[in-house]
Formats: structure tokens, C-alpha cells, sequence
């Protein structure tokens, strides 16, 4: 006799890998592939444990600097969350071959970040304090250029030098309602504030944060697949919080899972974060059907058709 319980499993969607991620990941396996190993990469390529773990089993060598790389020909790949101008400065400086794997719509931040400050203006960074983004925005800049603002209490203390000449980006993994509350500070405090429209927030960020509202609330738990120094997962997390879900938890594979805190659910919402693959989520379900009779249905199916390309070096020729 049957004596599982049943349990009705939500997967949002979309869910999982972002374009930039795909990308990311594509530049190191492509170059192994092409120069062999190693490959050098400088910060965890994407912030997923089990992409990196895998990417080093291949012969990716994962450093937190360049100084640590020795002299050497093979290719140096700086991570999808971007990089100070100075990283890649030092890399020429020592004739090193890179590739660089930041995301097209963190480079875009970049380039806005620019062109504010061509135009005489200091910059606003709505961003986590220490998060290698932020950390490779800043460093676009000279230093004092840019103001970092991490919440609405910082976003009211902050003193600028010239009120009217301000401007704002945002980091691209960050909560849609928080910034938009930091936004709306900055706005009524410095009505003259250049920005873009909204804010820096890229589509994945979005659409995975609107996924998990709309399931959130109709479950009794909610997973979020991905790793703990994952920004847009971390923040899925406290989306299902604040739609309604007391039970949401992060879990980098199926067996952090803490079935203690799961019992007595009848139904359960699973996500995962940009950097998290399909893999995963599958193992996370998987567990779940271990223990319970699972149905699974798809909520939401918001496809995604943004594709980047890959850097000049690895594309793949025509055929002759
Ligand atoms: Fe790019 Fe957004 Fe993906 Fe980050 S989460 S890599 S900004 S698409």
C-alpha cells in the first residue's frame, strides 16, 4: 500500500540559466576545448558551486586574482559579473591572452556609468557592498566617482556635493521592489537624478522575481535551487518571503535540503536562480518524489529568446 503523501510541486518558469550565464559558461568550455587546459578564471565564472566544481573537473583553474596566475600562454577568462578596468589593464600589462565573460547587460552598466561621468555628473550605485559586480562597476571609474547606496535609509542619508549634477545605476541581480523604493528616494530628494527609466535590473533578475510572486502565495513551501553567494537567488528567496511563503529556503542541491522544516506540506514551488542549471532542479525534484507522490505542473511559460554572442576568439568559423 501506498504510503507516501502526496505532494503538488509548482515549477516556475522561467527559472534556472540566464543568456549571460550561458554564455559565461560557453567562453570556458569552448576555450579548453580549443587551447586545452588549463584556463585560467579569474572569480568563480558564475556564482553556482556545482558549474564550477564541473568547469574544474575539466580543467578550468579558478583564481581570485591575476597575481596568482604564473607567466603563461594559456587564456585568462574574467567572470560574467564584470571586472575593474584595472583588471583588465594588468592583464595587458603582463601579455596575458584573455577573454572576457562579463555579461553584455552588466558591460551596458558600464558604459551608462561612463557616459554620466563624461558628462560632469557623480554616480549614484544602488548595489551590495563587496558583491564582485559592484566591486567591477566602481571600478570603471576613478575613485570618489561613484557613491554606493545599499538601502532606502542609505539612499535618505546620502549627501551629494552637487545635487544637480547626480546620476544612478543600479547592480543587475537586485530586488525589483527594494530598488524601486531606493529609486523613488533618490528621485524625490534629487528631482534632476539622470537614470535609466527604471532601473539597471536586468530581464532574468525580473522575470524570475515575477515567477516566483506568482506561485509564492499559493504554496505552502518554496524551493530556490542555487547557491548561497548567489545574488538573483538569494533575492528569490526573500521574494517568496514577501508574497506570502514562510517556508522558502535556498538549497544548492537536493541534499541540503532540511525535510524537517518541510513537513506537513501539501504543496511546493520550486525555482531556480540565473546561475542554477536544469540539472539541479531535476535532482531536487527527484528527492521529492523519493519521499512523496508527486504531480508537477509548470507555472507561468514566459520564454526567453535573448542570446549573446560569444567573443570574436571562439566563434566558430563558416564552413568553406
Ligand atoms: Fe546577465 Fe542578468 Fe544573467 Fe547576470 S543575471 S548574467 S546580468 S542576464
Amino acid at each position: 500500500m501506498e504510503t507516501r503523501p502526496q505532494l503538488d510541486i509548482t515549477l516556475c518558469a522561467p527559472r534556472g540559466f540566464c543568456a549571460g550565464v550561458d554564455r559565461a559558461i560557453q567562453i570556458v568550455e569552448l576555450a579548453l576545448e580549443k587551447y586545452g587546459a588549463p584556463v585560467y578564471v579569474r572569480h568563480a565564472i558564475v556564482h553556482n558551486k556545482y558549474v564550477v566544481d564541473g568547469l574544474r573537473a575539466k580543467g578550468a583553474v579558478f583564481v581570485e586574482e591575476l597575481d596568482e596566475i604564473p607567466d603563461t600562454d594559456a587564456p585568462v577568462v574574467f567572470s560574467a559579473h564584470g571586472v575593474p578596468k584595472s583588471v583588465p589593464a594588468r592583464a595587458q600589462a603582463r601579455n596575458m591572452f584573455f577573454l572576457d565573460a562579463t555579461c553584455p547587460l552588466v558591460s551596458k552598466v558600464h558604459v551608462e556609468a561612463q557616459r554620466h561621468f563624461s558628462e560632469g555628473h557623480h554616480i549614484v550605485l544602488i548595489g551590495h557592498k563587496g558583491h564582485p559586480e559592484v566591486v567591477g562597476t566602481m571600478g570603471q571609474l576613478p575613485p570618489g566617482a561613484i557613491s554606493l547606496v545599499e538601502t532606502v535609509a542609505d539612499a535618505e542619508a546620502f549627501v551629494p556635493a552637487d545635487p544637480t549634477q547626480l546620476a544612478f545605476v543600479t547592480q543587475t541581480t537586485l530586488s525589483v521592489d527594494d530598488t524601486s523604493e531606493i529609486v523613488a528616494v533618490l528621485r524625490r530628494r534629487f528631482p534632476q537624478i539622470s537614470g535609466p527609466h527604471k532601473e539597471d535590473i536586468c530581464y532574468a533578475t525580473t522575470n524570475r522575481q515575477e515567477a516566483v510572486k506568482r506561485v509564492a502565495p499559493h504554496v505552502d513551501a518554496m524551493i530556490v535551487v542555487g547557491s548561497s553567494n548567489s545574488s538573483n537567488s538569494l533575492r528569490l528567496v526573500e521574494v517568496a518571503e514577501r508574497a506570502g511563503c514562510a517556508r522558502a529556503m535556498l538549497v544548492d542541491r537536493a541534499a541540503e535540503i532540511d525535510w524537517a522544516r518541510l513537513d506537513g506540506i501539501r504543496t511546493l514551488g520550486i525555482s531556480a536562480g540565473a546561475s542554477a542549471p536544469e540539472a539541479l532542479v531535476d535532482e531536487v525534484v527527484e528527492a521529492f518524489a523519493q519521499r512523496y507522490v508527486i504531480t508537477v505542473t509548470a507555472s507561468g511559460a514566459q520564454r526567453e529568446s535573448i542570446v549573446f554572442n560569444l567573443p570574436r576568439e571562439l566563434r566558430t568559423p563558416p564552413a568553406a
